[in-house]
């Protein structure tokens, strides 16, 4: 099963942590809903032999797009690829746009970008919510029928204690939602939070404060009978996002719109550049091909040592750890023994487990994993 990656690049105004590539141009987007149809129709031959498992509208703020542009995508996608019927097809959604999701046919699952419910820390981070429209906005999902409502939440924010963070976890898990995805926050260059610690306006969470967080968030997820099923990513059984474990398991993606990332699943990686005036000018110009244009796209080859690597990350990342049979078969017994003699240090100090075939993460060790994942990596060998 292969799937589909749409992104789209708009937002309403950006927040001070954020790096991902989107504009506050919101004119364009019936242009650009335009320029992806038109993308979608020419790269259709890439997953002319796939089933297409997933769809996962990301951004940007994809709920910003009014619902007759959405619709006129997802029927473009169902129209020029082999969908399958039951495909889990996800909206990112902030909590304060109107969507109407009941009115879009095939979405069956909502991200919900709410980061925090604590007012104060929405302010800081330039959010546009407050936590009673992040609530009212689940509630109205459920309302709508959806059934599999997934939410963001952020760790380590400048100024969270604890307690704030427990009352963040108390409360999601109250709203009765499926999946949670929780992320360390992060200080990514040039944005407007790397500035303010660069000038001690803000001061960062301590590591301590850090895993201790990470601690309770493991606890509160098993509590509520959430699985640990990625580092950052918890879900009820049957809950599990079925696009990103793709990602995590090296099946094939295709990702349409300006700074959309794809790969075939055998060794080629594609990132649209992300331009969106340059997407719109070439999507509409005659003479360029979506499937192989430079200006549209970059073009990586892996080599055999970059796709061990990432099949040791990925697998790492997940509960179900690297499973040794498919290693081998991939990569050969050579790089299996290696891999097994470089992990033996970390299995004996019970950072590692192996167990069913599968060398795994132990729970300590998860907040560690970045090290852990470069020691038994062959590129940085
Ligand atoms: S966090 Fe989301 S809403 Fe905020 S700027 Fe980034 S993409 Fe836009």
């Amino acid at each position: 099963m292969a799937g589909i990656y749409v992104h789209v690049p708009f937002c309403r105004s950006r927040c001070i942590y954020c790096d991902f590539y989107s504009t506050t141009r919101e004119e364009e987007m019936a242009a650009y809903t335009d320029a992806l149809c038109c993308e979608l129709k020419g790269r259709q031959a890439e997953l002319a032999n796939e089933h297409v498992g997933t769809i996962y509208f990301g951004g940007g703020t994809p709920s910003l797009l009014p619902s007759s542009l959405l619709q006129r995508i997802i029927d473009t996608i169902c129209i020029h690829y082999d969908v399958a019927e039951d495909a889990e097809i996800t909206l990112e959604m902030n909590p304060d746009d109107s969507v109407d999701v009941a009115t879009l046919s095939r979405i069956n699952r909502i991200s919900l970008g709410v980061q925090t419910f604590n007012d104060k820390l929405l302010r800081l981070l330039r959010r546009r919510h407050d936590s009673t429209t992040a609530i009212a906005a689940v509630k109205k999902l459920q309302a709508a029928g959806i059934g599999n409502i997934s939410i963001d939440l952020i760790y380590g924010l400048p100024g969270q204690t604890m307690e704030t963070w427990e009352h963040d976890l108390q409360q999601a898990f109250a709203l009765g939602i499926q999946h949670l995805s929780a992320y360390a926050l992060s200080y990514e260059e040039g944005t407007l939070l790397s500035r303010w610690r660069e000038a001690g306006k803000i001061q960062e969470a301590s590591d301590e404060l850090e895993v201790a967080m990470f601690e309770r968030l493991c606890q509160c997820a098993r509590k509520a009978g959430f699985e640990h099923y990625e580092i950052s990513n918890f879900a009820l059984p049957h809950f599990y996002s079925h696009h990103n474990s793709s990602y995590w398991t090296g099946s094939p993606y295709a990702g349409f719109g300006p700074g959309a990332h794809s790969y075939d699943g055998v060794r080629t990686r594609r990132a649209n550049r992300p331009d969106l005036s340059r997407y719109l000018q070439l999507m509409t110009h005659e003479g360029v091909n979506p499937m192989t244009d430079e200006q549209l796209a970059d073009f990586e080859q892996l080599s055999t040592a970059e796709l061990y690597d990432e099949a040791v990350m990925c697998g790492l990342r997940t509960s179900r750890g690297i499973n040794l049979a498919h290693l081998k078969e991939r990569f050969g017994e050579a790089r299996l023994q290696e891999l097994l003699s470089q992990a033996q240090t970390h299995l004996r100090q019970g950072r590692l487990k192996l167990t069913d075939g599968c060398l795994r993460l132990t729970e300590q060790s998860l907040m560690i994993s970045d090290d852990i994942m470069s020691d038994l990596m062959a590129v940085s060998a």
